[in-house]
Parts: structure tokens; C-alpha cells; sequence
């Protein structure tokens, strides 16, 4: 951790970061995300995630979740695609499926889910992006977290973040042992939290500002997820991707705010302003 760089995300760092849309361009030129999310009960975790990737411009967005959500995904979200989840799919992934991978919201722990995932995890090489769930079905056997491809991002709440990594004593602590396992599993930690901090694998912080307390409600989160995949989908590197992503979810939250309040703004509210910051950006 002596190496370590700290940055304060500002929009001179946004500005260096984004690509506007090009006129020359297709679907195919924004790349392809698929949202692994949704059980019974929490379908609507998917709809957020997938909702989030579409406004965010991924060029092609599927949604693998269970059948039981076929209805409410293809009502909710007809831009994207369904592909019907489970163990089998998991298990069955094409490896030559060129989508970004965001799993998690919603998933459940399931044993059948949990074996899925883990047998997923074991064969597949490129980043992903696991939050929630995926998380903590990761966090049942410590040697899981050898599974999570390299420079692939993770999105941890705090309390799923113990569940990862352990306790810790305080905030500095738990930064420091961020720090430790990001570079030990070459991996990028989200630690998200009133101002989510980004850990990279090199040992560099950066600090988001944006954001608020309309963002504590269930919701929030599964939204972030669908907005790092979109991102990676379109060729933002991971550090660009988390970056960009953390400070939009943040952004969109805070003018969600000014018009519906922070006690009454919802997590479809903070993806339907993405296009009043998508504005601001352009
Ligand atoms: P989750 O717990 O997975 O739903 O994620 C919650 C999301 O909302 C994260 O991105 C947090 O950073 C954000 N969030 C939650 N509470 C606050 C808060 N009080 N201030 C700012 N952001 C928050
Ligand atoms: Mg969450």
C-alpha cells in the first residue's frame, strides 16, 4: 500500500474519460451485455440492472434470468433479450460469447444457482462484473475468490464486503485490506458506501463525491451493476468503466433528487435521469 495514488473523481476526470456517441456507427460498435440476475421475488432486480444497461448505450443487451421472469422482463424491458437462466446456463455458457457479463442482483443463493456460478467462474476468462448474489455465493468457501477472472470489478455493500474479505476494525482498515486483496486477486473493488471509494489492482483509490441518501433503498445497487457492464460492453477499460460509472450513478442520483426528493426518488427515477447527465457530458 505504499504506492498507493488517491483521486477525487471531478468532471475534468469524467471529460477525459468519455466517448461521445459516434455518427458513424451501429449496435455492434457498442458492444453486447448480458444481466445474469432476477429470482422469485426479485425479478424486479433484474428489470433495474437491464434497464440500466439499455440507458446507458450498450448495443445489445440479454437478460438471463429464470422463467418465472420471462413475462415481466420482456413487458418491462422489450429492447433487451431474454435467455432463460438457471444452472444449465451457467453451466452451458457459449465461450465464445463475446458479452460483458454483470451478475448478480437479485440471483439468490440457491445450491443449484451457487453451483452454476461457481462451475460458470471456473471456465470463463474475461472480466466480469459480480455484485450482490454473486457475491454471496462467492463468499461461502474463501477459495472462491481465486474463481473471479482477473480485472474482473466487484461491487460490495459493506456488509457483503465482510463477507468476502472478513471484518474489519474501521473504515482504514477495511480501505487497507481493500487494497491487499484487490491487488492479491488482481481485481477492481467498488466499495460502495456514502462516498464509494474505487480500489484498483495497481493500488490507486478514487474517491466519488457524488450521490446521496435517496440512493439507501433497495434498488440502488442493481442499477450500478447494469451501468459497469454497459460501460465495459463499450470499450471503457475497467478502471475508465468504474470510474465513469460510479460518478454517473451518483450524478443521476443527485438530480433525481432535486426533482423528486431523496425520500421519494427511486432507482427507475436515478435511470431515467441518466439522460439529463448524458446531456450534461455532451
Ligand atoms: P446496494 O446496497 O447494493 O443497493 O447499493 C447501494 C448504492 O447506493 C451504492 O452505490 C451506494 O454507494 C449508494 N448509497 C447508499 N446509501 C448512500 C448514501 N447515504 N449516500 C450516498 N450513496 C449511497
Ligand atoms: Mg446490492
Amino acid at each position: 500500500t505504499e504506492a498507493t495514488n488517491s483521486f477525487v473523481i471531478d468532471e475534468k476526470v469524467i471529460d477525459g474519460i468519455f466517448k461521445p456517441r459516434q455518427d458513424f456507427s451501429h449496435k455492434g460498435t457498442y458492444g453486447k451485455v448480458t444481466i445474469a440476475a432476477g429470482s422469485y421475488g426479485k425479478i424486479g432486480a433484474a428489470v433495474l440492472a437491464t434497464k440500466s444497461a439499455l440507458r446507458t448505450g450498450a448495443g445489445l443487451t440479454f437478460v438471463m434470468a429464470p422463467q418465472c421472469g420471462y413475462e415481466i422482463l420482456q413487458t418491462s424491458c422489450p429492447e433487451a433479450m431474454f435467455i432463460r437462466g438457471g444452472k444449465e446456463w451457467l453451466e452451458n455458457f457459449e465461450s465464445e460469447d463475446d458479452s460483458v457479463y454483470g451478475i448478480g442482483p437479485g440471483l439468490g443463493t440457491h445450491e443449484n444457482t451457487a453451483e452454476g456460478l461457481l462451475t460458470f467462474l471456473k471456465s470463463y476468462k474475461k472480466p466480469v462484473v459480480l455484485d450482490a448474489d454473486a457475491l454471496n455465493i462467492i463468499s461461502k468457501d474463501r477459495q472462491n475468490l481465486n474463481l473471479i477472472p482477473q480485472r474482473s470489478i466487484i461491487t460490495p455493500h459493506p456488509k457483503e464486503f465482510e463477507r468476502l474479505f472478513g471484518s474489519t476494525e474501521n473504515s482504514f482498515e477495511r480501505l487497507k485490506l481493500a487494497h491487499k486483496k484487490a491487488a492479491e486477486l488482481n481485481i477492481y473493488i467498488v466499495l460502495k458506501d456514502h462516498h464509494t471509494q474505487i480500489i484498483t489492482p495497481e493500488g490507486n483509490v478514487f474517491y466519488n463525491i457524488t450521490g446521496n441518501a435517496g440512493l439507501a433503498k433497495g434498488g440502488s445497487g442493481d442499477i450500478l451493476t447494469g451501468i459497469l457492464a454497459s460501460f465495459l460492453a463499450q470499450g471503457y477499460s475497467e478502471e475508465e468503466a468504474c470510474i465513469m460509472g460510479v460518478w454517473l450513478h451518483g450524478r443521476a442520483a443527485d438530480l433525481a433528487a432535486e426533482k423528486y426528493s431523496k425520500e421519494s426518488m427511486l432507482a427507475t427515477d436515478v435511470i431515467n435521469t441518466f439522460g439529463d447527465v448524458f446531456e450534461e457530458l455532451n
